[in-house]
């Protein structure tokens, strides 16, 4: 880029951030993902870089927030509060380390890390122990006094704990993140909805709009919470020699600090905790965006200084976005195996979480009203953990107008009659019960691992086996022969021998599977169990009756009521016999004591607190689980202890369940 493209390109980057730092600081409303706003800041400062005469010294590279303009008064801070610069990933806090280790020469140091935690930062000040004055960062110079909110922040103490022996100071300033619990910011959400109110996009928005607020009896009800991770003055008390000793005495002080900071004597100790936290991110009670990792000797941080924006002794490294913003191309109906249509919103593919995304389903009709959503429309979409994607609100509407959406009269799929099974329901049904798509979902679902667990039954080879005439319904499977798999595309001579032996080993899959993998509306794995354990047979369940289902404590009236429609239907006997003429018969043998594992297949990743992985394993062998050494489709859990490795990523690529040590400890301890 020469130049003078490169002026005009930094005058336009600079004003487009301005205007999202307004949206974002000022207003709560966003329009654009941090991530995408971090991109434009990098793309400024590359430029900057190259040019450094055309860097303006007001510039966003350079500033902290936004310059307040609010009717709100104004506090000028005595020390000036900082932003952090970013890390994304482990090179880049390699590159940093290598920077503060040239910068202390041959000293020796250590570091704090402490979560990031997705909230407001905050300044607080107190007079011998009394809170007098609470703002706001605004542009690190000058906040806003919002005291009146932050004194009713229960975790933020109006007076310090006196049951102590350590001296209370004249004047402490600290300054810590007012955030929303996970808990608290959806309560909130769900009453603004109920009130027809917009929700918030996330606990950060949702925090902002509540410090700002004007009447506290307000922002009271909101339970913000508050975790202090520095201070900017402290007069007249002992001098603190680390960040370590500062969180250790605001804490007997009466201050609340992050709970899972830890000293690290070397970076690798660092990286490792970066790591487990990336994993455990959705556990922690609050929304994290990252960790914090600090220089620990104030000495040291004081002769590594300060850019115009950051400390050079402190870095931010931040975790895979949850949130992006991308385009609506078009809203598309699905027809499930129950005969529902959902709406599914296919988007511009975007990475989101570690992944790729193309679609998004809205669940209902009545979401895409709720969300006022339409094709050409700029949607915030969200993906945290193994959760699927969903569009949290739309944050720009499509230049030109499109038509609204309108619930399809016929089935998409079929053609045949689109209605509702009865008013008060919100789903919409294909009546037809042999519309393509239902039995397409169907037969997926009979295949997957919860139910008959057929490898090489998934999505596309079932679509061809029904395109190509060779099932009709969910017995037909039991009757295929080798000659006419290899009539399919995606069928060679050893897929075709695998798909036939996993069909044939499916045969052997206890009761409860089968009835799970039949798809009777509402049955779901643990209703199929408890089904299968009372039953034990198909014969003997072809003849349930409501009166005996209503009499087991876990099956209520709807599932009574489908379960018998089902097994009492013609087609239902018929299917029960075609199987049973097929050798299919399953049974229900009691599970053995201490068996309750069987035949899952977990991978342990990184250390165990509470045992040796070799106890966990032996552990879950017991339990009639399988170790394995590497991750694969086939897996069913990988535990992830601290600092664990790169099966994690292995693990979200083919979209196996993580848990984390104390999900996994609960597991085996109620088996
Ligand atoms: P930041 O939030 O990324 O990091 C700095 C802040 O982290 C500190 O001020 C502090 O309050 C907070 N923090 C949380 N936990 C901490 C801990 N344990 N120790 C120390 N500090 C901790 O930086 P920022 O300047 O507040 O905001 C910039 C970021 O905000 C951008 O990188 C972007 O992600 C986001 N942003 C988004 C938009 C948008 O339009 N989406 C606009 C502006 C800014």
């Amino acid at each position: 880029m020469d130049k003078s493209t490169a002026q005009k390109k930094i005058a336009e980057l600079a004003q487009i951030i301005e205007e999202h730092n307004d949206r974002y600081y000022v207003l709560s409303e966003p329009t654009i993902s941090d991530k995408e706003y971090d991109d434009l800041l990098r793309e400024l400062a590359e430029l900057e870089k190259k040019y450094p005469e055309l860097k303006d010294a007001n510039s966003p590279t350079s500033r902290v927030g936004v310059k307040i303009s609010s009717d709100v008064p104004t506090v000028r801070h005595r020390v000036k509060m900082y932003s952090l610069d970013n890390t994304y990933s482990t090179d880049d806090i390699l590159q940093w380390h290598k920077r503060v280790e040239s910068g202390l020469k041959d000293q020796k140091f250590e570091y704090v890390v402490e979560l990031k935690i997705d909230g407001v930062s905050a300044s607080l000040l107190y007079e011998h122990g009394r809170l007098v004055l609470g703002a706001t960062r605004g542009d690190g110079v000058t906040g806003e006094d919002v005291t009146h909110s932050l004194r009713t922040v229960k975790t933020i103490p109006l007076r310090f704990k006196q049951e102590h022996k350590l001296p209370i100071p004249d004047i402490l300033e600290v300054r810590g993140e007012v955030y929303m619990s996970r808990l608290d910011f959806e309560r909130v959400n769900q009453e603004r909805k109920k009130n027809g109110e917009t929700i918030f996009a996330n606990a950060r928005n949702a925090t902002s709009g509540s410090v700002k607020l004007l009447d506290s009896r307000i922002t009271s009800q909101r339970h913000l919470r508050c975790l202090i991770h520095s201070y900017g003055i402290a007069e007249g008390t002992k001098e603190f020699k680390t960040q370590w000793e500062f969180l250790q005495t605001a804490k007997v002080w009466g201050f609340s600090t992050e709970p899972n900071s830890r000293l690290c004597s070397s970076i690798d100790e660092v990286l490792k905790f970066c790591d487990e936290f990336q994993v455990k991110r959705e556990t922690i009670p609050f929304e994290i965006d990252g960790v914090v990792i600090k220089v620990n000797s104030l000495a040291q941080q004081e002769q590594l200084g300060f850019t115009m924006k950051s400390p050079r002794w402190a870095v931010a490294y931040k975790f895979p976005a949850k949130q992006v913003t991308t385009i609506v191309k078009e809203i598309t109906v699905q027809v499930g195996r129950t005969g529902v249509l959902t709406p599914v919103a296919e988007l511009e593919p975007v990475e989101c979480g570690g992944v790729v995304i193309s679609r998004s389903t809205l669940h209902n009709f009545d979401e895409i009203e709720r969300l006022g959503v339409a094709a050409g429309d700029r949607v915030l979409v969200e993906r945290a953990g193994d959760v699927i994607p969903k569009i949290v609100k739309v944050v720009e509407h499509a230049a030109v107008k499109k038509m609204p959406f309108k619930v399809p009269e016929l089935c998409p799929v079929c053609g045949e009659k689109v209605e509702k099974v009865n008013c008060e329901d919100v789903a919409y049904y294909c009546v037809n019960p042999l519309c393509a798509a239902r039995f397409e979902r169907s037969l997926t679902h009979f295949a997957s691992r919860g139910a008959m667990d057929i490898e090489g039954l998934g999505e596309a080879a079932v679509a061809q086996l029904i395109e190509q005439g060779l099932v009709k319904d969910l017995a037909d499977i039991y009757s295929l022969r080798k000659g006419e798999l290899l009539k399919l595309k995606l069928f060679k001579d050893k897929k075709a021998d695998n798909l036939l032996a996993a069909i044939e080993q499916s045969k052997k899959q206890p009761l409860s599977k089968f009835v799970f993998g039949l798809g009777i509306p509402n049955v779901g794995e643990k209703a199929a169990l408890v089904l299968a354990q009372k039953y034990s047979t198909v014969d003997r369940l072809l003849k349930c009756s409501e009166d005996d289902l209503l009499l087991i404590n876990e099956i209520g009236p709807v599932i009574a009521k489908a379960v018998t429609d089902f097994f009492h239907s013609e087609a239902a006997r018929q299917l029960m016999r075609k199987y049973q003429s097929l050798g299919i018969d399953p049974v229900e043998l009691e599970r053995k004591k201490g068996n309750q594992l069987a035949g899952k297949k977990f991978v342990f990743t990184g250390e165990l607190d509470a045992m040796s992985r070799i106890e966990a394993g032996k552990r879950v062998t017991e339990l009639g689980a399988e170790v394995m050494s590497q991750v694969s489709k086939a897996t069913d859990y990988v535990v992830a202890g601290r600092a664990p490795g790169s099966k994690i990523n292995k693990a979200r690529e083919c979209g196996v369940k993580i848990l984390t040590e104390q999900e996994f400890q609960e597991m085996i301890h109620v088996q």
